[in-house]
């Protein structure tokens, strides 16, 4: 029997995506406005309560430049970001002409460490730089430490860009993820929770920034008969097609972060015993969706030879986030670093996570990951 290839975090479609996706070609909406956007974007504020106003995006990467824009941020600021992340939390800030400055991140969350946050801010401004903006990211799905970074935020009056894009279904302190910054950003990527194949949506708490978010990405029309432009827009709608598929996920968040949150315990309990391994339990208020389950093994070596046994079996696996402070794209720029970010790059592995995982499956790689020898 050949078996199949086990995917790091596929996507799982549930009932109802056809369904609106048909409706969309059946009205005819093939475009990037209609009832699909309107209702995926309905169904997302009331998901994420607060008040919340969402613009569904093209991308989370779009979203994240029209926050940062938003917000303010032009040629020659810098931006505080966190370290440990994806590459499109730190690249929108290099298209307004802004330069990231890296922060390391602490043991708890994985996340961007507070302490290294307001020493690199007051650094900044005796430079004469005061940043314009926080990025801060929930990786993984696990809550940074909102409370102090909101307090950090405040004290010194810069807001949060609050990269929610691994964290829809996470709360923290029982607010749910994408709400806790100044602006929030979600992902619907292929790879990501629920998705719409690609995709993204900007949050915010005021129509006001809803409605210049709509209209940057709408390539900044202004209100005329004939094309009448005074600002440079972009082309970051969603399309209608999409939206109906991110309207079907809505539907099945809720299972898809339990489904999430199984495999992570599953993991754990199946290979802590075995004491050669770490895992990142939430810390107290906060609650993860699990979006990817990640483990640290004993060193690099350990890591590399789980990783390869793995993908002999046709199991794909990860090593943790590259931090953006060692990546050659960003080797000149200022970073603040305490070894955090390196060390979980080092030892860290991101195990199977799809949503749509079978329990033979689960038991399988853990077999397999047992019976290596470090
Ligand atoms: C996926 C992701 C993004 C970008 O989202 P896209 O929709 O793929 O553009 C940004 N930040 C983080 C942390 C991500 O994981």
């Amino acid at each position: 029997m050949t078996k199949t290839k086990i995917w790091l975090s596929s996507p799982h479609m549930g009932n109802l995506e056809q369904v609106y996706v048909k409706e969309a070609f059946d009205t005819n909406w093939v475009a990037p406005l209609g009832p699909n956007v309107n209702q995926f974007e309905i169904a997302l504020e009331e998901y994420l309560e607060e008040d919340s106003k969402v613009a569904a995006l093209s991308s989370g990467t779009g979203a994240l430049h029209l926050a940062l824009e938003i917000l303010g941020v032009g040629y020659g600021d810098e931006v505080l970001c966190q370290s440990f992340t994806f590459s499109a939390s730190a690249n929108p800030i290099t298209y307004l002409g802004a330069t990231p400055v890296f922060i390391d991140s602490e043991k708890d969350t994985w996340n961007i460490d507070p302490v290294l946050l307001e020493e690199a801010i007051i650094e900044r401004m005796a430079l004469g730089k005061k940043p314009k903006a926080i990025v801060a990211v929930h990786l993984y799905g696990m809550p940074y430490k909102a409370r102090e970074i909101t307090t950090i935020s405040q004290k010194y009056n810069i807001p949060i860009v609050e990269d929610s894009a691994e964290a829809l279904g996470s709360t923290f302190n029982g607010r749910k993820c994408g709400t806790l910054g100044t602006l929030g950003v979600l992902s619907f990527n292929g790879n990501k929770i629920i998705t719409t194949s690609g995709g993204g949506a900007l949050v915010c708490q005021d129509q006001n920034i809803k409605n210049k978010a709509i209209h940057l990405a709408t390539q900044a029309r202004d209100k005329a008969p004939h094309y009448e432009h005074s600002k440079i827009g972009y082309n970051y709608r969603l399309s209608n097609v999409l939206a109906g598929i991110g309207r079907g996920q809505m539907a099945v968040l809720e299972d898809r972060v339990k489904a999430r949150r199984f495999n992570y315990n599953f993991y754990e309990n199946s290979l802590e015993l075995s004491s050669s391994f770490e895992f990142l339990n939430e810390p107290q208020g906060s609650y993860s969706n699990r979006w990817l389950s990640c483990m640290l093994t004993p060193s690099y070596e350990a890591r590399e030879k789980i990783r390869r046994s793995l993908e002999e079996e046709d199991i794909e696996t990860r090593p943790l986030w590259k931090p953006m402070h060692l990546q050659p794209i960003f080797k000149d720029n200022p970073f603040y670093t305490n070894g955090v970010s390196e060390d979980l790059f080092k030892r860290g592995l991101c195990l199977p996570s799809g949503s749509n995982l079978s329990e033979d499956d689960l038991h399988r790689i853990v077999n397999l990951i047992l019976k290596v020898k470090l």
